[in-house]
């Protein structure tokens, strides 16, 4: 089983970590800077490929990578947008079934989810698969070694066609699903209200960040549901997550994945999100957010 991690500018895609993880370290990156994003890889690692192959092309990769994985009974990506696209394409080249959106794969079986988690099924294994994995399934434990020296693999030429790429439009992390965000700045009860909420939203765009929230805050109608973050909301992992008012109950924090940096703002400097910050503020979040709307605004 082996992991195939689709690379765009040295930046691992969401779920890659996960996607490893289930491969038990075996893993082919491919694209851009492949070894720069190997290297952010925060699972263990103890098979790296490596394909140097450009920009996104994924009839190309998937046609040129027949010979490297054709003897890899599973193989499993990330269930991120490159890696959904590139998963139908090698499964059609390798002329197998594709199993997207797994919340478990092993050589012997898949777990596939649907209808947000509300029905899996338990698949046996007994002919070889690509499959896509949603994004932090699974935790594999975070690692600080090194990984192995890379095996580069070449990709194969090919008369493969993709699609002409005219222009990339930066996302709009307004409109971005969250579970690919990579900066969140979310609030809580003790953040207040839609008033509060529209200057998060003008603070976010500023900062190049997406809106979070707490269930009480969606549950009251004060954003959409699908900016809650949590157990029964949306599963994320950003580098940053700002928390402006909220206490960090458990079926919050569960959806928060592993980002690098956490800043929490809230008047109690005990409460589990202020223990699990980086940089803890002990002040009122309404306050704070206004203050930095106004530095922003004067720095622009
Ligand atoms: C089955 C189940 C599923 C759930 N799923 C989710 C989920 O997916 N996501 C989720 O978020 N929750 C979920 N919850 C709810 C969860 O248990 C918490 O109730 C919720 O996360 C708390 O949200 P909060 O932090 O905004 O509010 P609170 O817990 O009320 O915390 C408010 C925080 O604001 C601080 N505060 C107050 N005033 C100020 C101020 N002026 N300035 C700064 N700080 C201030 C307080 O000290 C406190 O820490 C679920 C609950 C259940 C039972």
């Amino acid at each position: 089983m082996i992991a195939v991690v689709p690379v765009r500018g040295g930046r691992l895609p969401v779920g890659a970590d996960a996607a490893v993880a289930e491969a038990r370290g075996r893993v082919l990156v491919i694209g851009e800077e492949v070894l720069a994003a190997a290297a952010a890889l925060r699972v263990e690692v103890r098979e790296l490929r490596a394909c140097e192959a450009g920009p996104f092309a994924p009839a190309t990769w998937a046609a040129g990578l027949v010979g490297d994985l054709e003897d890899e009974a599973v193989i499993v990506l990330p269930g991120s947008p490159d890696g959904r696209d590139l998963a139908g394409r090698l499964a059609g080249e390798l002329g197998r079934a594709c199993h997207a959106w797994c919340t478990e794969v092993s050589e012997t079986h898949a777990v596939i989810t649907r209808h947000d988690g509300v029905v899996s099924v338990r698949l046996p294994l007994d002919r070889p698969v690509v499959t896509t994995l949603v994004p932090h399934a699974v935790a594999g434990s975070p690692v600080a070694s090194r990984a192995p020296a890379p095996v580069i693999v070449a990709l194969r030429a090919n008369a493969s066609r993709d699609a002409t790429v005219l222009e990339v439009d930066e996302a709009d992390p307004a409109a971005l699903d969250l579970g690919d965000a990579t900066r969140i700045i979310a609030g809580g009860v003790g953040l207040g209200g839609p008033e509060e909420f529209d200057v998060l939203a003008e603070v976010a765009a500023r900062l190049g960040a997406s809106v979070g929230a707490t269930r009480p805050i969606t549950d009251r109608g004060i954003i959409g549901h699908e900016r809650q973050i949590g157990t029964t909301g949306v599963t994320v992992d950003p580098t940053l997550y700002v928390a402006l008012g909220i206490s960090g109950a458990v079926q919050h924090t569960a959806g928060l994945g592993s980002p690098a940096r956490i800043v929490a703002v809230n008047t109690d400097a005990a409460c589990p999100m202020m223990t699990m910050a980086d940089l803890a503020i002990v002040a009122d979040a309404a306050a704070t957010l206004r203050a930095l709307a106004r530095r922003l605004a004067e720095a622009s």
